[in-house]
């Protein structure tokens, strides 16, 4: 039986391709963003978080825990302990729900029963499921599964991919997505490796390689003050998005700070915690470029 861990599925979206949809996040990305809005979906593992405003410091989570409960030490169990087994003891002790788990295995066909409790809204307004993350590709033979599963049911299908991933995975879903939501952050190479960990040259090339074969591709561009919004970078991407058949929308997403405070909670830190959302001025000089380009540029979505 096909299995895949996910960290979220949210109900009711506008934001991740045409009509009502059901995102499913899954779990793990081979691209480490300094500005990543859901970090609680780079590792492949489950991970615990912790939302300080609800913790009232009462150290159940301790004294439930296998591993923290024989330590001299006190306080509040942290998110991160190497030795954690993500048994979920802290998390079933804690009164408050200060402490959640981030992942959960589920098979294909129980994602698809919930995936299906939305089908009336999939329908009437034209939506559908979008397979997200972390990076959907970096699980493909759950995400090739479900896509199947989807289809059959004759769902709209979505990826949103950071399009890192071997080529022939991403050609293997093609053919069970209706639309795929391709990220682009910045054309030059050196940068992009410095801001994600990752060089981009696989990415584009599998752009290519896509549109040898799908004419249905959303470009998005996270606008991130000081990494890419300089219009030389604005323009190279939108030169290199131009050139691409099957590129029919760019999406400009505006840098916005709900991952600083998800870093936080997972006992990481992020070098972006003080950078400022882009104003709206920034943002329609940025759609201007893509317009320029001769390309139907929109601002979020
Ligand atoms: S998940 Fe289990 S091992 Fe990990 S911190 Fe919580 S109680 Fe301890
Ligand atoms: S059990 Fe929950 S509320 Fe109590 S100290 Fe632990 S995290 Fe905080």
């Amino acid at each position: 039986m096909q299995r895949g861990m996910i960290f979220n599925l949210q109900r009711y979206s506008v934001q991740d391709g045409p009509g009502i949809r059901t995102t499913v996040f899954l779990k793990g990305c081979p691209l480490r963003c300094a500005w990543c809005h859901n970090p609680e979906g780079i590792s492949p593992e489950r991970e615990i978080l912790i939302l300080e405003n609800r913790c009232v410091a009462c150290l159940e989570c301790r004294r439930a825990c296998p591993i923290g409960s024989g330590e001299m030490e006190v306080g509040v169990l942290p998110a991160r302990d190497e030795r954690c087994h993500f048994c979920g003891q802290c998390i079933a002790a804690c009164p408050s729900e200060a402490r959640l788990m981030a992942g959960r295995e589920v098979t294909v066909p129980q994602l698809l029963e919930e995936l299906l409790r939305d089908r009336i809204f999939y329908e009437e307004s034209g939506g559908g499921v979008t397979l997200s993350g972390g990076e959907p590709l970096a699980q493909p033979e759950f995400l090739l599964a479900v896509l199947r599963a989807c289809k059959d049911q004759g769902i709209h299908t979505a990826v949103d991919t950071c399009g890192l991933a071997a080529t022939r995975h991403v050609l293997a879903v093609a053919p069970f997505t209706d639309l795929f939501l391709y990220d682009l952050k910045l054309m030059d190479e050196a940068r992009h490796r410095r801001f994600t960990g990752a060089s981009n040259t696989l990415i584009l090339e599998n752009l290519k390689a896509l549109s040898g074969v799908h004419r249905q591709i959303w470009i998005r561009v996270p606008v991130i003050p000081g990494v890419n919004d300089a219009p030389a970078d604005l323009e190279a991407t939108a030169r290199f998005a131009g050139g691409i058949p099957g590129v029919c929308q760019v999406n400009l997403l505006p840098y916005h700070r709900i991952g600083v405070a998800k870093f936080h909670r997972l006992g990481l830190e992020t070098e972006f915690a003080a950078t400022p959302p882009p104003s709206e001025g920034s943002m329609s000089a940025a759609r201007a470029i893509f317009e320029r380009a001769g390309m139907d540029a929109r601002i979020g979505g």
